[in-house]
């Protein structure tokens, strides 16, 4: 896509597996030699579901630059967030199985950013690695992936992922079944059963093996609720919910059996921020208002469900994707256009504290964090990253200091620290 001129970058990432990539990166910024007390290190504040490379690769913008809508870094970190989970989707290309090729996009885009900025920020490998980035003022990136690493789930392709920097993995594709896991999104963004093998396959419980004995968090959003039992079950680690609601108290999301059984297996629930996932009232406003309902899950939708609009030809030499990337990024240029309903009911930082108070009621505060998912296209509480700020002092006001360090950003570090279990 672009010359490339950054290889030392995969290179060293690579050469850190061995050697200690995080004290390889911060070395290359020249910043090891600070000691950093435990009792003096910053507090972590991070958002374990975010999405910017699809940001870059598919705008062009830098979002160390602050931008009009949707997440970026520069109003992310001036409001108080120091550590991500950065979620690279490859969506659409699921068809065909395009899906590795675009995740590897995707992987690249985000390493020459994070090389291009590495007085700003920097890949985190481990939890070590993320307190010494953060300590040296810089921001942490954790890679995650969402809609999955490759739609036929090879071994392979995910031990290459996991040696170029990916530590989380939403097990299930986001729009329809893949060849290991059910989707709970399939009936609504590809037009696919959601029940297909009842939960995940024989190949799926041996991907979690493998990703246990990696070290790849598993996450169990989007998957359906026989799935997400079946993946707590299987996996020797915590596993999340990176980005979901509490049913009981949002009337959307995870119930609380799954709540607790991730509980009981150590892992967390991170908190999602969209108005249509978070807030009954936004719901109700939806039902009632047909016309804005269908305004409210244009865009996202339809970037999530987007299928290529004709059949690839056999013997095809490389027209095929050259067209699907021209409709997906007019897909993807829907999202950054959209505009709300004028008279939607919008949520509040109430209905966003609630589920946590209902997560420290149920489980107790080690199982509950932050994971907006904050993307243009939709309306979300805090509304865009300056008002991580609000949210923060709301979480802080809610709870003790100590339940609150681990809500902002400890557990999320906990959860990581655990991911290997071989
Ligand atoms: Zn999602």
């Amino acid at each position: 896509m672009m010359k490339r001129t950054f290889t030392r970058t995969r290179r060293d990432i690579l050469r850190g597996g061995a050697l200690g990539a995080g004290a390889l990166l911060a070395d290359r910024a020249g910043l090891t030699t600070k000691a950093f007390a435990a009792d003096n290190a910053p507090e972590i504040i991070m958002d374990g579901h975010v999405h910017i490379t699809n940001r870059i690769y598919w705008e062009g913008i830098d979002p160390w630059t602050p931008t009009k809508q949707g997440w970026d870094f520069a109003r992310a970190r001036a409001a108080g967030v120091n550590c991500i989970v950065d979620n690279l989707g490859p969506y659409g290309y699921w068809s065909y199985n395009y899906t590795p090729k675009q995740f590897l996009r995707l992987m690249d885009t985000l390493l020459r950013f994070s090389d291009k900025h590495s007085d700003k920020m920097a890949i985190a490998l481990s939890p070590d690695d993320a307190r010494r980035i953060v300590g040296s003022g810089r921001m942490a990136v954790f890679i995650g992936c969402e809609s999955g690493f490759d739609h036929e789930g090879d071994a392979d392709v995910l031990d290459a992922f996991y040696r170029l920097g990916l530590r989380s993995v939403q097990f299930t594709t986001q729009s329809g079944f893949n060849s290991y896991s059910d989707s709970a999104l399939a009936p609504f963004q590809g037009g696919e059963k959601p029940d297909h093998f009842h939960g995940i396959n024989d190949q799926g419980r041996k991907l979690v093996t493998q990703m246990n004995s990696l070290g790849i968090l598993i996450d169990v959003a989007h998957a359906t609720e026989a799935a997400q039992n079946q993946l707590i079950q299987a996996s020797r680690a915590p596993v999340v919910a990176s980005h979901e609601t509490i049913k009981a108290v949002a009337g959307a999301g995870l119930s609380d059996d799954v709540v607790k059984a991730l509980a009981a297996k150590g892992g967390l629930v991170g908190i999602h921020g969209g108005a249509a996932v978070v807030s009954k009232r936004y719901r109700q406003w939806m039902a009632s208002n047909p016309e804005g309902a269908k305004n409210a899950s244009k865009a996202v939708f339809g970037m999530l469900s987007y299928h290529p609009s004709v059949t690839r030809p056999p013997g095809d030499h490389g027209e095929f994707i050259a067209r699907m990337d021209n409709e997906f990024r007019e897909k993807w240029k829907e999202l950054a256009e959209w505009k709300e309903d004028p008279s939607a009911v919008l949520p509040t930082m109430d209905e966003y504290i609630a589920q946590i108070e209902y997560v420290i009621k149920l489980v107790g505060a080690d199982h509950v964090a932050i994971g907006l998912d904050m993307v243009n296209g939709r309306t979300s509480i805090p509304a865009d990253p300056t008002g991580y700020t609000d949210l923060i002092a709301a979480i802080r006001k809610l709870t003790t200091p100590e339940n609150a360090r681990k809500i902002l950003g400890e557990n999320w570090m906990r959860v990581f620290g655990q991911a290997k279990a071989a």
